[in-house]
């Protein structure tokens, strides 16, 4: 890996052919900090950077990343996720059970805003394969059938994950990225590394400092080309969702990919972006997809019950 000197990182990526402007730049001051290594990478179908003054941060942080994407990964058909989608059940690891049964915590919390079963809906409206749909009402209906987190049952004696209803399909889209990377962080620290960035497509972790100096993390303006405020962080994760990197139009209509389960349609309200700066890169991940479905006064309720959980909300320019 090459050492570079931080001015300001810009983060675009073009993953499978989708252009995405990352909600996130780093900024470093222009002083006499020590030389940091970056190094980029692309996984989970994202660019993942990682900025460190340890030359081996990169390796580990990108070595458990690919752990957890081959084991949670829908795109990957051996993964325990795809075998569980196509099988209907598995007895599946002590991760694999753990992150299903957070984000049924998260389902529970956000009246069902947060949802891992919106597979089906996800391929219906051809945001798997990029392949955009509009689905008629009927297609709707039939596929919420197959939604709904109350239908996966968990067995916490042999961590048997079965689906009640033929077709459902887990997509952990919104969590996995936030897990990913707070095991790399967790790695990072057993290998005694005290100052590190990861930026997985917009899900951020500030390990430590920079030289002594909060990590400088800029929220892009999901409407203009600037930036819509910086936040200084040591030891916090920050996400941001929002449907202005990933959609489609359709007369003169704009369909994100964040949905909201109970309709079976994008997500409607009034927000154009949601960050969350929290400890943990899973809750941050999490929280940020459920208050961007469940809009600005019932998401805010819902940060409330995370102590220390901060969140920013930029709203849709006609919201
Ligand atoms: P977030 O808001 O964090 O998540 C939105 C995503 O969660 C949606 O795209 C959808 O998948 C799902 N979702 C939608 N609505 C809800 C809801 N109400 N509740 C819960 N979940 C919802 N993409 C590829 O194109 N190719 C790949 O190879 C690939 N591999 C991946 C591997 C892993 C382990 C993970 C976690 C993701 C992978 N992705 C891949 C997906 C890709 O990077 C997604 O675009 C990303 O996870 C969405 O994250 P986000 O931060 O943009 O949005
Ligand atoms: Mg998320």
């Amino acid at each position: 890996m090459k050492p570079v000197r931080q001015q300001v990182l810009g983060v675009r990526c073009w993953v499978l052919g989708v252009g995405c402007i990352l909600g996130f730049m780093f900024i470093s001051g222009c002083d006499n900090s020590p030389r940091l290594y970056k190094e980029s990478r692309v996984m989970m179908g994202t660019f993942v950077e990682v900025i460190s003054p340890e030359e081996k941060a990169a390796g580990i942080a990108f070595g458990e990343i690919k752990r957890i994407e081959d084991l949670l990964s829908k795109y990957n058909q051996a993964s325990e996720v795809s075998k569980l989608n196509s099988a209907g059940q598995l007895k599946v690891s002590r991760e694999t059970y753990y992150i299903i049964v957070r984000s049924k915590e998260f389902w529970a919390l956000s009246n069902g805003a947060f949802d891992i079963t919106v597979g089906p809906l996800v391929e219906l409206w051809g945001f798997r394969d990029k392949k955009y749909y509009l689905p008629l009402k009927a297609e709707i209906a039939q596929t919420l059938k197959m939604v709904g987190t109350d239908k996966i049952i968990l067995n916490p004696a042999d961590n048997l994950v079965k689906f009640a209803v033929p077709g459902m399909q887990i997509d952990l889209g919104a969590i996995a990225k936030g897990y990913a990377v707070g095991c790399a962080v967790r790695k990072l620290r057993e290998n005694a590394i005290k100052s590190c960035l990861i930026n997985a497509g917009g899900q951020i972790y500030c390990l430590g400092s920079k030289s002594g100096k909060p990590w400088v993390v800029a929220i892009a303006d999901p409407g203009k080309k600037g930036i819509s405020g910086k936040l200084r962080l040591i030891n916090k994760a920050v996400s941001t969702s929002g449907d202005y990197e990933q959609f489609f139009i359709k007369d003169g209509t704009r369909y994100g990919h964040i949905f909201d389960p109970r309709t079976g349609m994008p997500a409607n309200s009034g927000l154009a972006s949601v960050t969350v700066v929290a400890d943990d890169s899973l809750v941050a991940d999490a929280l940020t997809t459920a208050i961007f479905v469940l809009g600005e006064e019932k998401g805010k309720s819902l940060a409330e019950k995370f102590p220390g959980v901060k969140i920013k909300i930029i709203k849709e320019r006609n919201g």
